[in-house]
C-alpha cells in the first residue's frame, strides 16, 4: 500500500489554528492588544469599523519590529517571547505561542506598518490568506499599526456565523475592558465608525475603573488589600447594595492577565454571603499577583483559564481579605424598595389637588418661640417639603406622610417611642404618630403599617439579622464591649466540646467574652457580650459548639460568619415572646439600619409588605 499520510499545507493548518485563536472580531481585538502590551506600548488605540467585521486596527507606540521580524511574526510557531519548554513557567508576557498573527493572517487581508526605535525606515506588509502580497519600507512613526481588513473573507461559513453588530461590538468592548483594566499605566483610545468609544489616560487602577464605568462608580468601591507569602491582592469590590441580578462587573486579573475562574469566582462570592441576596452577584475588580512559577496559563487556547498551585490557599485567602474589607467598611444601608414619587407627598395629600392655602393671622404667633402654636397657620405642603429635603436613611422614607410630627434628627435609636396614645388616636386624630405604631400579632409577628401598605415582621428573623450583623462586625473589626461578670462562670463541657471551643476562642473572644481558665472539662467565663444575658450563656456555647460539629467549617471566615449565624440564631427574641412598643419599634429601627434587612443570615426573608391594593382587591 502507498503512504496516505501527508503534511497540510501551511495555509490550511493555520486556518484551522485559526479556528481556536479568533472565534471573532473580538478575537482578534484582543490579540492585538495583548501583542501591543507586550510590546511594551504606553499608548494603545483601537479602530473598529462595523462591530470589527471590516476592520479591526490596533496602533501602538512600542517596540517594534525589525524587517525579518516583521516578516517573521506572521509565521507559525513564531514568537519572541518564549525559547524553551522552560519559559513557559516563568511568563511575564500575554503571548507565547506565537500562533495569533499567524492565524489572523490566514482568514483576514492583514496590513502591517512597524518600525524600531534605531531604524530611520519601517517596514510596510501586506498579507492575505497567509500569502504575502507586498513588503515595503515605509516612513511611519515608532511602533505597530496592524490592521485586520474583512475578516473570515474566505470563509463565508464563519462569517455567517458572526452574530448582529450590537453583540460583536459588545463582545468588543468586554475585550477592551479587561486589557485596559489590567493596565492602567497604559493610555487606551477605542473609536468605533469614526466617534470616540473610550478614551482612557493614564491613571491609577480606581481612576481607570471610574474612567470606564462612570463616576458614581467611585463611591461604589470598596479597596480590598492583602499581602502574604503566596500571593498579594490588591483592587476593589462593590459593596454589596451594588450587586447586580444579571453578572455584572466581574474581573479577575492574574498578573496583570484577565483570568475567568469558577473557583475564585465563589471564594469572593461566600465572602459576601448574607449581605447579598441569593439571586444577587457581587461585582469586582481584582488583581491577584503571584510568583509566575506558581501558575499554569497554557491550558487554555485563548488563555483565559489558569491553573494555581496552591488553588486552595488562594481560596481562603481570598475569602478572608474580601470578607475583612467589606467589615471595616461601613456599608450604608438601603431597603430593597423601589422609592417611588408618591413617597414625597404625604398620605393625607397624596390623593387630593392642591387646595389655596387657608391662612388666617395668628396675632399671638411668636417666631423665636421654641415650638410655634400650629393651630391657626396651616400650610398644608409645608411638611411634605421638609421631610423631602431632609436627608433619611430609606427605610425611614417609608413613613413619610404617616408621622404626624417631624421627627427629631439623629439616628434611629433617638427617635422617642412614646406613642401609647395610638389607641386614643386611632380614630381620625391627624396627629397620630402613625409612624411609630406597630403592633403584635401572635407573639410571633410585629406588623406596622406603611405609607402604601402593611409591613409584617418576623420578629426571630428580624432579630436575627439585626444580631448576626452586629456580631460579624464585632468578629471581623473585633471592637466587641464585654460586660464583666461579678461572679465567674463555671461550665462543663466534654472534652471534645472543649477542643472546639478553644479553636473558637478567639472569634468568641471579639464577640465580648473573657475566658479566664480552660482545663479539661471546664471552661471559666469572666466576660460575656454585652448583648448576652448571663443565664443564657450554657445555652449559646451548647448551640454553637453544635452547629460547628455539624457544618466543619474548613477555614477561619466561614467559621466567623457560622459563628455569627449560630449566635444570632440562638441568642434572638423566639417566636411566642411578648414584645411591648418599644421593643417592636426598637427592632423596627435596628432591622432597617442593617446592611440587609430583608433577608436573615440564612436567606429567609425577614418581612412582607401587603400593598394597600392587594387590600383593596379585597374590597371589591
Ligand atoms: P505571541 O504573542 O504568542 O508571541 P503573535 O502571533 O501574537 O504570537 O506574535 C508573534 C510575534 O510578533 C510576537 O512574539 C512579537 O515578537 C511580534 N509582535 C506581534 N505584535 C507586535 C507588536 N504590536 N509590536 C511588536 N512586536 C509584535
Ligand atoms: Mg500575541
Amino acid at each position: 500500500m502507498t503512504d496516505i499520510i501527508q503534511l497540510l499545507p501551511d495555509h490550511v493548518a493555520n486556518q484551522i489554528a485559526a479556528g481556536e485563536v479568533v472565534q471573532r472580531p473580538a478575537s482578534v481585538v484582543k490579540e492585538l492588544l495583548e501583542n501591543a502590551i507586550d510590546a511594551k506600548a504606553t499608548a494603545i488605540t483601537l479602530v473598529i469599523k462595523d462591530a470589527g467585521k471590516t476592520l479591526v486596527q490596533v496602533t501602538d507606540n512600542g517596540i517594534g519590529m525589525s524587517v525579518t521580524d516583521a516578516r517573521l511574526s506572521f509565521e507559525r510557531h513564531a514568537t519572541s517571547k518564549i525559547k524553551s519548554a522552560d519559559d513557559l513557567f516563568n511568563l511575564h508576557t500575554k503571548g507565547f505561542r506565537g500562533e495569533a498573527l499567524a492565524s489572523i493572517a490566514a482568514i483576514a487581508h492583514v496590513e502591517m506598518k512597524t518600525k524600531t526605535a534605531n531604524t530611520d525606515i519601517g517596514t510596510h506588509l501586506c498579507i492575505e490568506g497567509s500569502k504575502v502580497t507586498a513588503q515595503e519600507p515605509a516612513v511611519v512613526p515608532q511602533g505597530t499599526t496592524i490592521s485586520v481588513k474583512n475578516l473570515f473573507y474566505n470563509i463565508p461559513a464563519r462569517r455567517n456565523f458572526l452574530k448582529s453588530n450590537p453583540v460583536e461590538t459588545r463582545h468588543i468592548i468586554d475585550e477592551f475592558h479587561r486589557v485596559s483594566l489590567a493596565h492602567p499605566a497604559v493610555s487606551f483610545q477605542m473609536i468605533h465608525n469614526g466617534s470616540d468609544v473610550f478614551n482612557l489616560p493614564i491613571s491609577n487602577t480606581r481612576q481607570r475603573i471610574v474612567h470606564i464605568f462612570g463616576s458614581k462608580t467611585n463611591e461604589k468601591l470598596v479597596p480590598v488589600s492583602e499581602e502574604t507569602e503566596i500571593l498579594s491582592i490588591s483592587g476593589f469590590v462593590l459593596k454589596p447594595e451594588f450587586g447586580k441580578k444579571s453578572r455584572g462587573e466581574q474581573f479577575f486579573f492574574v498578573n496583570d492577565r484577565f483570568i475567568k475562574s469558577p473557583y475564585l469566582h465563589h471564594a469572593v462570592a461566600s465572602a459576601f454571603e448574607g449581605l447579598i441576596k441569593n439571586d444577587v452577584h457581587p461585582g469586582y475588580f481584582l488583581y491577584l499577583q503571584v510568583d509566575p512559577h506558581s501558575i499554569d496559563i497554557n491550558i487554555h487556547p485563548t488563555k483565559t483559564e489558569i491553573k494555581f498551585d496552591d488553588e486552595h490557599s488562594i481560596y481562603a485567602i481570598l475569602r478572608a481579605t474580601i470578607k475583612h474589607s467589606l467589615g471595616q467598611f461601613n456599608i450604608a444601608p438601603i431597603l430593597d424598595f423601589e422609592r417611588d414619587k408618591g413617597f414625597d407627598t404625604p398620605y393625607e395629600y397624596s390623593k387630593k389637588s392642591p387646595t389655596t392655602p387657608s391662612i388666617e393671622v395668628d396675632r399671638d404667633f411668636n417666631p423665636f418661640e421654641e415650638k410655634p402654636k400650629q393651630a391657626n397657620i396651616k400650610f398644608p405642603f409645608q411638611r411634605a417639603q421638609t421631610t423631602g429635603i431632609r436627608a433619611r436613611s430609606s427605610w425611614e422614607s417609608l413613613y413619610i406622610g404617616l408621622e404626624g410630627e417631624e421627627k427629631e434628627e439623629g439616628s434611629p435609636e433617638d427617635i422617642s417611642f412614646e406613642s401609647e396614645e395610638v389607641t386614643g388616636n386611632l380614630f381620625g386624630n391627624e396627629d397620630a404618630e402613625e409612624g411609630q405604631m406597630s403592633f403584635q400579632l401572635q407573639k410571633k409577628y410585629i406588623v406596622s403599617p406603611l405609607k402604601n401598605g402593611l409591613m409584617v415582621i418576623h420578629q426571630n428573623l428580624a432579630h436575627q439579622r439585626i444580631l448576626y450583623e452586629e456580631l460579624l462586625k464585632n468578629i471581623t473589626v473585633r471592637e466587641a464591649v464585654s460586660q464583666q461578670l461579678l461572679f465567674p462562670l463555671q461550665l462543663h463541657f466534654s472534652k471534645p466540646d472543649v477542643e472546639i471551643i478553644l479553636k473558637i476562642r478567639e472569634q468568641l473572644e471579639h464577640t465580648g467574652f473573657v475566658f479566664s481558665k480552660m482545663e479539661g472539662e471546664i471552661v471559666e467565663i469572666s466576660g460575656i457580650p454585652v448583648m448576652v444575658l448571663e443565664s443564657h450563656v450554657v445555652n449559646l456555647l451548647a448551640t454553637v459548639v453544635n452547629d460547628i460539629k455539624e457544618e466543619v467549617p474548613d477555614e477561619g471566615y466561614s467559621q466567623n460568619d457560622m459563628l455569627a449565624k449560630s449566635m444570632a440564631a440562638s441568642m434572638a427574641i423566639k417566636s411566642g415572646t411578648a414584645l411591648n412598643k418599644e421593643e417592636q419599634q426598637h427592632i423596627i429601627n435596628q432591622l432597617f439600619a442593617c446592611k440587609e434587612p430583608t433577608v436573615s443570615p440564612k436567606n429567609k426573608a425577614v418581612f412582607t409588605v401587603v400593598p394597600i391594593g392587594e387590600l383593596d382587591k379585597k374590597f371589591i
